[in-house]
């Protein structure tokens, strides 16, 4: 599924995703740690997108952070995501966007295993797993 996400209306947003997936991706929510569908998730695949479909962390790249956050140490390529600074919170933190919709995906911490030492930190609720070989 690969949706058109150009101009894509507030409305429309609601309409195309859970009330879950609105807030973290439309509203750069978090969800609570240890209750997302991936953090503990070992499948063989890739994730997508929530918002619009696009290919964003390939299975071979997620490893278990002890976050309780779904945690990889790269994404399929440098440009599926978009890193931008973000002080909210009284946090000097890098969000991470989807390059593509530019929804909000989570963010990305130095503190990551070689050969990155990256940790992007992802929600749940932003992403879509796709069983390889169901691509
Ligand atoms: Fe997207």
């Amino acid at each position: 599924m690969t949706q058109d996400v150009k101009n894509k209306t507030d409305a429309e947003w609601r309409e195309l995703l859970s009330p879950d997936q609105y807030r973290v991706l439309r509203e750069k929510g978090t969800e609570p740690a240890f209750t997302g569908q991936y953090h503990d998730f070992k499948g063989d695949g890739v994730y997508r997108c929530a918002a619009c479909g696009v290919e964003l962390f390939d299975a071979t790249a997620k490893y278990d952070s002890g976050s309780g956050w779904p945690s990889f140490f790269r994404p399929v390529e440098a440009e599926s995501v978009i890193e931008r600074a973000d002080d909210s919170f009284f946090m000097r933190r890098t969000e991470v966007l989807c390059a593509k919709c530019g929804s909000h995906l989570g963010h990305v911490f130095p503190d990551g295993p070689e050969p990155s030492g990256l940790r992007y930190c992802m929600n749940s609720a932003s992403l879509d797993f796709t069983s390889r070989g169901e691509q």
